[in-house]
């Protein structure tokens, strides 16, 4: 295909290392790279975070108390003194212009320095936000540019400096030893320069439907918004200019997320037939019956299965849903068509539970599961290891140990990846490729408010468990503080009079933290001696051997142990629908879907259940607000939505690790509007343009890879 010169310098030029911007020396040059930028194209996208109005000066009788001023002042009187309340020296200037006077106020200051620069009669523009006290207004450490000592009207003067005066100014993100004003110097010709550079591939047509304008245009507009920009609109980010980055942004997204799903479409998988020969015996041994929604999405996943297109499928229903018993009769069916299955689990712990779960109807079937391990002796995975190529196992389980190198399969028809939220998008892969073209099901108990499963899971086709097994009871959530916790070891005792257990938590996110782990073991110990000296207590954490943590889960399983001390090693997917009570010990520190997901270990059975969380002495103020959301509510869904807003997107899943791409521009939250819209025109524009295969559709493709660099593999383009 012929490939248009031009572009491809326009677009090498924004790939040149900052270094080559003009302006920027070998002392600016660290400071931009510990802002993050290392190209051209980097600095272009560094957006102002808020706006100021320079456009004009305020005379000093009109200063807002609580705003952001800009106003012209001359020196009337400067001066030292000592406040009496404060004990502390401050430096004060009064000013004055036509209008009235006002003091500015200097609490941090090298005296010889603001001596010189404001004498007595002296000029200048004044910037600073007006505070008052009382009938007193006054401004504290202003940005202060001196004016000439022969000029008439100041307003002249500011006209010459456009880049410092007379329009809305941006202000950047900084770091030590730049400033604002360094910013505009850089920036300024930079965008001037470049911005038209930037390729807007985006059709002519959906620009005008969605009242977008070409992205060079809106870079400018961004770093440098017109005179007759509303400052309100820019400030809350909803300007047209920003718009049109956001959707720029969000619409190659959604085309990648687009072909792939596409790309999907068009590989051959296998087509499954439902033989009953496992399945129904299964349903009649079980000790339950599916609930309805459990069915609905059993339907789902069966029609996928029997589609000659391979199934992505994922899997969302809250802690406690049965989700297993779901990825068990998709197992089944696999099995049934003579092919083998995969479940891939995030923790040692829940790979050996679902071992136990999958081995126990397996076996009762006449069927073969194994156990994957790291930890695995290497004769004994050796032999595992052929087992699984030979095809002499049905269904293996494990940690990532399944994602190995060496691990073969004779051939997998079905993988199936739990609590996909621990994993990223690249393991979902890997598992793919250990056969041609398995159905595939991710299961994840994060429900994820539906603009982030739109952006991370965009490519997979959602069922949603709505509803929990028959019988479960509320759990009562209550915070302890202080003085309270011997309320919360009452309820403990209580509970395993009554024959029932109890999980209690300490944090230790990362298992590497000697004093976090010390401070688990020695409350244990504590524990043991001085609460609970009658009950038997058992102790679980990361840095214990697998045969170790094995033995303890187990003894906690069959009710040997009472309590169970555990680090978050349990976080996830672990099953002991005998324990009621879950306390979590420095609650504070645990993050929402964190908390959930712990308090999802009790309430499994028809008992009532407890969840007590003990926050430590100093909690803050969002720790106050997750606990307390923890109280509110037990829907997974409204704690999801509240976690993402407390946190904010980047932080939700752990970027990087979920596979979510780093926003330049857009806000999950703010532009969930834009998102949608951008989603419907990419999935359209992928339609109609025979997946971008179209002449008119080719300098799309051309950005869409540039963008998304080589993390397109499912999507047949490259
Ligand atoms: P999760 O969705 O969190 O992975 P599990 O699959 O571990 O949940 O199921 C939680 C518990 O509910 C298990 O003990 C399971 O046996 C039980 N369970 C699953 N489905 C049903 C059902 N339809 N009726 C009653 N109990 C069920
Ligand atoms: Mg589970």
């Amino acid at each position: 295909m012929p490939i248009n010169n031009s572009t491809i310098n326009q677009q090498s030029l924004l790939t040149q290392p900052i270094g080559s911007i003009h302006g920027v020396g070998p002392k600016m040059l660290p400071k931009l790279k510990k802002l993050g930028l290392q190209t051209i194209e980097d600095a272009l996208y560094h957006l102002p975070l808020r706006y100021e109005d320079r456009r004009r000066l305020t005379p000093i009788s009109r200063l807002r108390p609580g705003s952001q001023e800009v106003f012209f002042g001359r020196v009337l009187a400067a001066g030292e003194s000592t406040t009496t309340r404060l004990r502390r020296k401050i430096y004060e200037v009064v000013v004055a212009d036509d209008s009235g006077q006002i003091s500015l106020k200097w609490f941090r200051y090298r005296k010889p320095w603001l001596q010189k620069l404001l004498p007595l009669g002296k000029q200048a523009v004044l910037i600073g936000e007006v505070k008052q006290f009382g009938s007193v207004r006054e401004v504290h450490h202003p940005d202060i540019e001196i004016l000439p000592d022969n000029v008439s009207d100041p307003l002249q003067v500011l006209l010459k400096d456009p880049l410092n005066f007379g329009r809305i100014l941006p202000v950047y993100p900084l770091t030590e030893g730049l400033s604002q004003k360094q910013a505009r110097k850089i920036w300024f010709p930079l965008v001037t320069q470049y911005a038209d550079n930037v390729a807007s591939p985006l059709p002519e047509e959906i620009l005008h439907r969605q009242n977008l304008m070409p992205i060079s245009k809106a870079l400018r507009q961004v770093h440098w918004p017109g005179n007759q920009s509303s400052l309100h609109t820019l400030e809350q980010g909803r300007d047209q200019a920003r718009n049109s980055l956001v959707f720029d942004e969000f619409f190659f997204l959604e085309l990648g997320l687009a072909l792939k799903r596409a790309g999907v479409q068009l590989e051959k998988g296998f087509s499954f037939k439902l033989e009953h020969r496992y399945t129904l015996p299964l349903s009649k041994i079980l000790p339950f019956k599916l609930t309805d929604a459990q069915r609905r999405v059993l339907g789902e996943i069966k029609q996928d299965m029997c589609s000659p297109q391979p199934m992505h499928r994922l899997l969302q229903g809250d802690v406690g849903s049965g989700k297993t018993i779901v990825a068990l009769m998709a197992a089944l069916i696999a099995i049934e068509n003579h092919t083998q299955v995969a479940v891939v689990a995030p923790t040692e712990i829940l790979a050996e539970q679902h071992f136990r779960t999958f081995d126990r109807w397996l076996q009762k079937l006449g069927l073969k599961a194994v156990l994957l391990q790291g930890s695995m002796s290497a004769p004994v995975k050796r032999e595992t290891l052929q087992q699984i190529a030979a095809g002499e196992v049905d269904l293996i389980v494990g940690t990532h140990a399944v994602l190995q190198e060496g691990v073969e399969f004779n051939l997998l028809g079905l993988g199936v990846v739990d609590e996909q939220h621990r994993f990223g998008v690249k393991q979902r892969s890997l598992l793919k490729h250990k056969g041609a073209n398995p159905d595939m099901l991710v299961m994840t108990a994060t429900p994820i408010p539906r603009t982030l499963s739109m952006t991370l899971y965009g490519d997979l086709s959602v069922s949603v468990i709505d509803q929990l097994p028959p019988g479960r009871k509320p759990i009562t959530t209550k915070k302890h503080i202080g003085a309270q916790r011997g309320k919360a070891y009452q309820i403990i005792k209580e509970e395993i009079e009554q024959g029932r257990q109890a999980y209690i938590v300490y944090p230790l996110i990362e298992e590497s933290e000697k004093s976090d782990l010390k401070a688990a073991i020695d409350a244990a110990e504590q524990l043991k001696k001085e609460i609970f000296p009658q009950f038997s207590i058992g102790v679980l954490h990361g840095r214990m051997k697998t045969e170790e943590k094995d033995a303890v889960m187990n003894s906690f399983r069959e009710g040997d142990l009472q309590v169970l001390v555990s680090t978050t090693v349990i976080e996830v997917g672990v099953d002991v629908p005998n324990a009621t009570v879950m306390m979590i010990e420095h609650a504070d520190r645990f993050g929402l879907s964190q908390l959930h997901q712990l308090r999802g270990r009790v309430g499994r059975g028809a008992d009532k259940s407890y969840c007590l969380l003990i926050p430590s002495d100093n909690y803050s103020e969002d720790a106050g607000r997750r606990l307390q959301v923890m109280v509110d509510t037990e829907d997974g869904f409204r704690i999801a939505e509240a976690d993402l807003e407390i946190r904010g997107p980047g932080d939700f899943l752990g970027t990087r690790q979920a596979g979510l791409p780093d926003f330049r521009v857009a806000n999950l939250l703010r532009d969930a509007r834009i998102l949608e819209q951008a989603r419907q025109e990419a999935f359209n524009y992928v339609a109609q343009s025979k997946q971008l295969t179209t002449p008119e559709s080719q300098s799309v493709r051309k950005e869409l890879l540039h963008r998304w660099g080589g993390r397109l593999e499912l999507a047949n383009i490259g």
